[in-house]
């Protein structure tokens, strides 16, 4: 099985890189699909840019031109629950869409609104967590909420909560998740906490980036050590 990898930006897919080998380098539409292997596993990893259209479009690239067998999206998040903090990780029990009525999605394709993680990816993650030495940050199975904006205003933080109860909030992981559900494919959203998505995400984000981004990076690299 060939894991499809997706990070939105470098810094969340920086780790990885240095970890692969025997890497193959391809661009389709304007992103660079990186093949080869990572902890003996094979692999093909995307940094597809920010927002839902750059993810759905590496998501379907992974499935149709690569085939994957899972599709992995890592990265960083806005925290909107009371039980997390920065540097905290959320993975996807499920992931809708905060930006429009995401109950729509249930009348048209692919007429579901919700999209669960997979259940095997996650007892994988939830292993992995439990043997990486030293952790320091909490973590747990929650929703995550997706849309094309980044969350920095309270105001706009309490409407997401009010409406899709999230426990983090980001820009491309239900696009994801729609395409791999799309396809048949089990999909699995890892998200660190770089801020708490409120009027101070912006500053938060900046400190916090890089080093939510290798958690997230360094428990997938867990995962694939783990994997059969
Ligand atoms: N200030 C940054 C913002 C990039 S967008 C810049 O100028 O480069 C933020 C990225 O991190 C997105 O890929 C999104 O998935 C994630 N993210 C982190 N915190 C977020 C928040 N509070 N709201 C929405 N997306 C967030």
């Amino acid at each position: 099985m060939t894991w499809g990898i997706i990070g939105a930006m470098p810094s969340e897919i920086a780790l990885l890189e240095t970890q692969m080998s025997n890497v193959k380098k391809e661009t389709i539409s304007g992103l660079s699909y990186q093949s080869g292997t990572i902890r003996g596993k094979d692999v093909v990893l995307c940094c597809s840019e920010i927002g839902k259209v750059n993810a759905a479009m590496c998501a379907q690239t992974l499935a149709l031109r690569y085939n994957v067998g899972c599709m992995i999206n890592t990265g960083v998040a806005g925290c909107t629950c009371e039980d997390l903090g920065v540097l905290d990780l959320v993975l996807s029990r499920d992931l809708v869409f905060h930006d429009y009525d995401w109950k729509l999605q249930e009348k048209y394709h692919p007429h579901t609104s919700r999209f669960p993680g997979d259940p095997k990816l996650i007892e994988l993650a939830k292993k992995a967590l439990e043997q990486i030495p030293g952790r320091d940050y909490q973590y747990k199975l929650g929703r995550i909420a997706t849309g094309d904006v980044f969350v920095d205003d309270e105001d706009l933080r309490r409407s997401i909560i009010e409406r899709t109860e999230p426990d983090c909030v980001e820009m491309e992981g239900a696009a994801i998740a729609l395409v791999a559900y799309s396809n048949q494919i089990p999909c699995l959203v890892i998200r660190c906490m770089s801020d708490n998505a409120n009027g101070d995400a912006g500053m938060s984000f900046d400190t916090f980036e890089k080093i939510a981004a290798d958690h997230s990076a360094k428990l997938l690299l867990s995962m694939l050590e783990l994997a059969e």
